[in-house]
């Protein structure tokens, strides 16, 4: 089992059990084009083999399936319940990782998808006091 794989089962864990630090704060506002869940970075996650070991381990990982790989060789996913309008049929009952899309918090990468109508900015030591 890779480092990275090791790291994304924890990102995962420590979503749940770790309140979230914020250190961005996100603008905008979701524009509906549903490339988030068209085009997952799948940050960690190297093959189908790994994503197979994601969905033992997380259920709600069976809705991804690989479309292609990025530069830095993670998987990109995209999800089964994006319907052709660019929205999520199972809305209601999306799982926690949908939810809480974009993240605030430490492990969110500062790369939106294309066409996503948020912008993710890093908070100074200013934003703190
Ligand atoms: S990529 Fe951004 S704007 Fe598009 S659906 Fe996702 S959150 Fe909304
Ligand atoms: S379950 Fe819905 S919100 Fe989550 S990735 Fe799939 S289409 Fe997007």
């Amino acid at each position: 089992m890779s480092i990275d794989l090791i790291k994304s089962v924890y990102y995962e864990l420590s979503s749940y059990f770790i309140p979230k630090k914020i250190k961005y704060k996100i603008e905008g506002e979701c524009n509906k084009c549903g490339n988030c869940c068209r085009e997952i970075r799948a940050e960690g996650l190297r093959n189908e083999k790994e994503l197979k070991f994601m969905q033992l381990i997380f259920p709600h990982y069976k809705r991804f399936f690989i479309t292609g790989k990025d530069e830095n060789n993670n998987i990109i996913l995209s999800c089964k319940y994006l319907n052709n309008n660019g929205e999520c049929s199972v809305y209601d009952n999306r799982p926690k990782l949908c939810r809480d899309y974009p993240k605030k918090s430490i492990s969110l990468n500062l790369a939106m998808p294309d066409g996503c109508g948020y912008k993710v900015i890093k908070k100074e030591f200013k934003d703190y006091l």
